[in-house]
């Protein structure tokens, strides 16, 4: 197994740019996104058993149970793209995620390159996600103040018309996602930081710099 493709976890409470910053990495260096919250607002939307256990817990903002996120990894690490490097954003949220993630990985002789923390206030996050929607063709992310679209109504990327909200970007379950990560997601970082795989960015600044900040701690030219 080449370095190149060791995984990366993406870390940081909800708001903090993991998904943007992760297309980023997987657009230059061809490394593969995994987001499990795409994953399971795919399954959702689409209707799968899976879609509609999620979906209760989803919308009031609290984590889906690990049994059923350790099983779409599983999954998941079954197929082809998994052999190639590649980027978790958002999962692990918890210890025994984590824990189920180390073992999966160890039965495959890989191993974890880095785990990054994306550190930003919890004030600043409920304002960029009250504000953040995306297209609903190729998924590039905009904001109402951040970032608008440069033609109103058009994606700056593929010219789609048609952008989607989501329904747990309002700030009232914001609360609810934030105490998450607080409780239940926090713990994994001393996990990490334990195996000597930890790096820290603040996620405070504009997108290039925190970009630019992540390639750098990766290591990565
Ligand atoms: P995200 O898009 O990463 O903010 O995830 C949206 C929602 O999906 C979260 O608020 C959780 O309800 C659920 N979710 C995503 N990833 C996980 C995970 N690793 N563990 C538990 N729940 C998750």
């Amino acid at each position: 197994m080449s370095a190149a493709a060791e995984p990366i976890i993406l870390l940081g409470p909800p708001g903090a740019g993991k998904g943007t910053q992760a297309r980023r990495l997987e657009e230059h260096y061809g490394l593969v996104q995994l987001s499990t919250g795409d994953v399971l607002r795919a399954a959702v939307k689409a209707g799968t058993s899976l879609g509609r256990e999620a979906k209760t817990y989803m919308d009031a903002g609290k984590l889906v149970p690990d049994d059923l996120i350790i099983r779409l990894i599983e999954e998941w690490m079954q197929k082809s793209e998994a052999k190639k490097g590649f980027i978790l954003d958002g999962f692990p949220r918890t210890v025994p995620q984590a824990k189920a993630l180390d073992a999966m990985l160890q039965k495959r002789s890989m191993k974890l390159k880095a785990v990054v923390e994306m550190k930003v206030d919890d004030k600043a996050l409920i304002e960029r996600v009250s504000g953040r929607f995306s297209c609903a063709k190729c998924g590039e992310g905009f904001h109402d103040s951040f970032k608008p679209l440069k033609k109103t109504g058009e994606c700056d990327k593929c010219h789609s018309k048609e952008f989607v909200r989501r329904p747990d970007d309002n700030a009232e379950t914001m609360k609810t996602r934030l105490e998450a990560y607080h409780v239940q997601t926090a713990p994994i970082i001393p996990y990490y930081r334990d195996q000597g795989i930890l790096v820290q960015v603040d996620g405070m600044g504009e997108m290039d710099a925190v970009y630019a900040e992540i390639k750098s701690v990766l290591k990565l030219a």
